[in-house]
């Protein structure tokens, strides 16, 4: 059996990849674990990934080519994936000295005490479909550093990048059996991966619904989680704020990968005085977007992933429009064809209210949806009226009042005069529904290690 990888924005047939299921799981499992028998010294693994990165870099071309054919995001956009996932492994790279044993300045009851932090052992990468080179990145670099073995899952419609990236890593002398890919329909896999014994960790991102899914079919077996899930961010404009500025943030934030990113905002209030001004400053810089396939040159949206995605934006413009939202910018969307060629026309809407599922929901699509607010405690208690927490941003000129939404906000992230996503250095994951743990920073290798208390010599 196998699963077709089409071309999402033109249904070219890019390849066919294995349907694997639970006995194949199994056995990368159980592969993965024969593997980690073999030690390798954190010099080792750091020259590992060193060579990962320049793996990426020196095929920089083709993989953002492929991350394009099979996600559809424009090429521009694909190059800074691969840049992105490249930093994962760069940066792990000069971090694993943090993984050396850290003895106690002094014995205690008279013997001496270690801390070391040994790999987890057996860890499964389970990825979707927006950043297919990245969101693995994310996992693989710090799994690789602190010695795990690692069993990947990337996305139905998007595996290609992951195969891609198992080349280079076996290119950069990672030995057989220290990753293994699987391809093919996600349940039986999710499920044997929660069930298996060897499995310690469980490195997850995509929905909030997948990630209830895998807590719960891991909960009998005690195993640690790493989830990365949903976000509905707030971008929340003062009225002190550089508003030029703020839209231009708002722009790059809302619109990469043709708004299905969990970070990108979902929900913008801006402060009522300047509401029309800003809204006009958004319509301004939207209507200059290019649409089309994300091949061609100076194009700024590409297709949605599939018909799916193309009807739940749908669904949000229109039920917004009919509860009273005004379409300040923004043409007919023409209902796709196929599963291919889903593309939707970037929507400003202004007039929205927190009870409309544009708000409630994550759109993951072009659209930016504009409520108005009176003052900063009203705006922070609707920001934070979301069982999510992921990302979320600010802008205003009052650095005191800054700090102090900052603080109030209940998100993992949040952008202060920027709308600037995560980087490799520093920590990002959610509060509340959007996760649980870190991935990036030295908390993200630390989600891959069992701490070890050796007391004595
Ligand atoms: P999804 O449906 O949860 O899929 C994500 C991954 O999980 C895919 O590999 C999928 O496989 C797999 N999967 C689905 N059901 C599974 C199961 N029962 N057991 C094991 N694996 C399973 O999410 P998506 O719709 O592709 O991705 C969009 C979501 O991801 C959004 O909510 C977005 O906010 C979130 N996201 C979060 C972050 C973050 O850092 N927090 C980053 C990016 C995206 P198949 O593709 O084969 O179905």
């Amino acid at each position: 059996m196998s699963l077709p990888v089409h071309n999402p924005a033109t249904g070219e047939l890019l390849a066919e990849v294995p349907a694997l299921g639970t006995e194949e799981a199994n056995q990368a499992v159980n592969a993965a674990a024969r593997a980690l028998e073999i030690g390798a010294s954190l010099a080792e693994r750091s020259n590992w990934l060193r060579g990962i990165a320049e793996g990426l870099l020196e095929g920089r071309e083709e993989m953002a080519r492929l991350i394009t054919q099979e996600q559809g995001k424009p090429l521009a956009e694909a190059r800074v994936e691969v840049d992105y996932a490249a930093g994962f492994f760069r940066f792990y790279a000069e971090e694993l000295h943090h993984l050396e044993p850290r003895p106690l300045p002094q014995p205690i009851r008279d013997v001496p005490w270690t801390i070391h932090h040994r790999p987890a052992g057996v860890a499964a990468l389970i990825t979707p479909w927006n950043f297919p080179l990245a969101m693995l990145a994310k996992k693989l670099a710090p799994a690789l550093g602190a010695g795990c073995a690692s069993v990947i899952k990337p996305a139905e419609l998007t595996p290609l990048c992951a195969i891609a990236l198992c080349h280079i890593a076996t290119a950069a002398g990672v030995p057989a059996g220290r990753i293994n890919l699987l391809t093919g329909p996600p349940s039986p896999i999710g499920k044997a991966l929660c069930e298996h014994p060897l499995v310690r960790v469980i490195s997850f991102t995509g929905s909030t619904a997948t990630g209830k899914i895998l807590l719960r079919d891991s909960a009998p077996h005690i195993k640690r989680l790493a989830l990365e899930l949903g976000g509905n961010a707030p971008f929340i404009v003062f009225a002190d704020a550089d508003l030029e500025a703020a839209a231009d943030a708002l722009m790059a934030n809302k619109f990469r990968c043709a708004g299905q990113t969990c970070v990108c905002a979902n929900r913008v209030y801006v402060e009522a005085p300047v509401a029309a001004k800003f809204e006009a400053l958004v319509c301004e810089r939207v209507a200059a977007l290019k649409m089309g396939n994300g091949m061609e040159d100076g194009v700024d949206i590409g297709p949605l992933i599939n018909r799916a995605a193309w009807e739940k934006v749908e669904r949000h413009v229109r039920e917004a429009e009919q509860a009273g939202a005004r379409r300040a910018f923004g043409a007919a969307a023409t209902p796709p064809e196929n599963e291919w060629g889903c593309y939707y026309p970037p929507v400003v809407l202004g007039g929205v209210r927190d009870a409309m599922a544009v708000f409630r929901e994550e759109t993951f699509g072009p659209v930016v949806a504009i409520a108005t607010f009176n003052y900063k405690g009203e705006v922070v208690g609707r920001a934070n009226g979301t069982p999510h927490g992921l990302a979320a941003y600010l802008f205003n000129a009052d650095a005191e009042k800054a700090r102090w939404v900052a603080a109030h906000l209940q998100f993992g992230h949040v952008g202060i005069n920027t709308g600037t996503g995560p980087t490799p250095e520093a920590p990002f994951g959610g509060m509340k529904q959007s996760g649980l743990g870190r991935e990036g920073g030295l908390e993200g290798l630390f989600e891959f290690t069992e701490t070890q208390t050796v007391a004595g010599s």
